[in-house]
């Protein structure tokens, strides 16, 4: 299964996507983890994403699309995986999309986590708190959120037109929220 997780910053992405990946064992790719790995590590990839997400905004797609590149290619992701935080932009849609097509694969289905913004700013000043995130803070959030609006947003209605698109309220507990995609992934399935 090739599976996208979509949603604002703090719709909780990064939970639901480590359920999912372990219930259908695929990998779990995240490019915000990748590139906080990379800032730990001091790599040049991290020296560089590190200006743009303190900031709160998007790294650039041609780094970003290499990454991802990169990683697809490798032998744990040959039967399905699951992108949480990209695409982002319409430009990563058809990066991916060509990625993709040389496999002669394609995405099966994209899930959308939809919040109210008060509720995904809350979650994220505690997440600050809890985390320490160096991009938690309020400045930074509204920005993130901005940002999303603005080149993710999009995104959705491109998925819907191709059918694969579904929606899922992200509100609630944790678990909630996992029993509604799974009834999703397991009608598309
Ligand atoms: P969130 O979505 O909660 O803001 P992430 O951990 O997914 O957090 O991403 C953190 C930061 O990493 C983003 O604000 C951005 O700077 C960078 N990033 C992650 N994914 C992408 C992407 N697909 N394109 C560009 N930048 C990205």
């Amino acid at each position: 299964m090739r599976l996208i997780m979509m949603g604002p910053p703090g719709a909780g992405k990064g939970t639901q996507a480590d359920i999912v990946c372990s219930d259908k064992s695929i990998p779990h790719i995240s490019t915000g983890d990748i590139f906080r790995a990379n800032v730990t590590q001091g790599t040049a990839l991290g020296i560089e994403a590190k200006r743009y997400m303190d900031a709160g905004e998007y790294v650039p797609d041609g780094v970003t699309n290499a990454m991802v590149r990169d990683r697809l290619a490798q032998a744990d992701c040959a039967n399905g995986f699951l992108l949480d935080g990209y695409p982002r932009t319409i430009e990563q849609v058809g990066e991916l999309d060509s990625m993709l097509a040389a496999q002669g694969a394609g995405i099966d289905a994209v899930v959308e986590l939809t919040v109210d913004i008060d509720e995904v700013v809350q979650r994220l000043v505690k997440r600050a708190a809890d985390q320490g995130r160096a991009d938690d803070t309020e400045e930074v959030i509204r920005r993130r959120l901005e940002v999303f609006a603005e080149q993710t947003a999009p995104l959705t209605s491109l998925y819907a037109s191709r059918g694969i698109l579904t929606q899922v309220s992200g509100m609630g507990d944790v678990a909630d929220v996992t029993a509604r995609i799974h009834a999703v992934l397991n009608s598309s399935a």
